[in-house]
């Protein structure tokens, strides 16, 4: 006798709505679904994104859920038009979180000031709406958990997405009471997350894929989708020497707390 273990997880970060998805989102989706991925939680970029996201969501209102917000790779010299835009979305409807938001000092620090002020008032979003924040922190680990601590009033929620941190900033970031959300990244040799995760429990860990971006391995550099989350979670169970379902069940469990499912 055999049994299939219904197994629920939940992709907390994913770009879907992609144009890398067009040729085959339904096909892609129906994997996704194939491997128990129940939810799909989409972070906004900017402007030339929120349609498509929008579309995605009421085409499957109940598995893909849209963030609100402004990506920190977007702060340009429109932050201002973009913001208007991101709060009159907020204005009208709710969102599951703030994001994606943050700081990145990897690609461009022409609008570093401003990438800053962009991300204290999408704070105050996450904390005006009673909703999480998720963020995006690329060579700006400290000055996120800077910004995050002196904003935390006992009320501030959220994710470092994609965290690839220390032992130390893990810790202070559960200190802070907010998450971590792991990916494919904790799959790659040499990335050193393994070690890093063996010294947490999983508590504050929810379960991302990025996709298009940042595929685990067996597909590390392919273009990346929501099936493959169970080399993540695999992984995972893997490295905390536990069950697979054991990982999943908290991990899901995780993303149901923070952001109300
Ligand atoms: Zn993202």
């Amino acid at each position: 006798m055999s049994f299939v273990l219904i197994m629920n997880l939940i992709d907390t970060h994913c770009h879907i709505y992609s144009p890398e998805f067009d040729a085959d989102r339904s096909a892609m989706l129906s994997r996704a679904g194939d491997e128990g991925i129940i939810k799909m939680l989409m972070p906004a970029i900017d402007v030339s994104t929120h349609v498509q996201m929008l579309k995605l969501e009421k085409e499957f209102p109940q598995k893909c859920k849209s963030m609100m917000g402004l990506h920190p790779c977007s702060v340009k010299e429109n932050f201002q038009e973009e913001m208007e835009v991101v709060e009159q979305y907020f204005n009208e409807r709710s969102f599951v979180a703030v994001g994606e938001t943050g700081l990145d000092f990897y690609w461009d620090l022409t609008y570093k000031k401003e990438q800053y002020e962009v991300f204290q008032r999408q704070i105050e979003l996450a904390l005006h709406y009673d909703i999480p924040i998720v963020i995006h922190s690329r060579n700006s680990i400290e000055e996120c958990i800077e910004l995050v601590s002196k904003n935390q009033n006992g009320n501030l929620k959220g994710v470092f997405h994609c965290f690839s941190g220390s032992v130390l900033q893990a810790k202070k970031i559960i200190d802070l009471d907010l998450y971590l959300g792991i990916g494919g990244v904790l799959t790659f040799k040499k990335s050193g997350l393994d070690a890093v995760i063996e010294n947490l429990n999983l508590e504050k860990i929810i379960l991302e894929t990025d996709a298009p971006y940042l595929a685990p391995v067996p597909f590390r550099g392919k273009r990346n989708e929501c099936s493959y989350l169970k080399y993540v979670v695999e992984k995972l169970a893997d490295v905390k020497k536990m069950a697979i379902e054991e990982a999943a069940l908290i991990t899901t469990t995780n993303a149901n707390e923070l952001f109300k499912l």
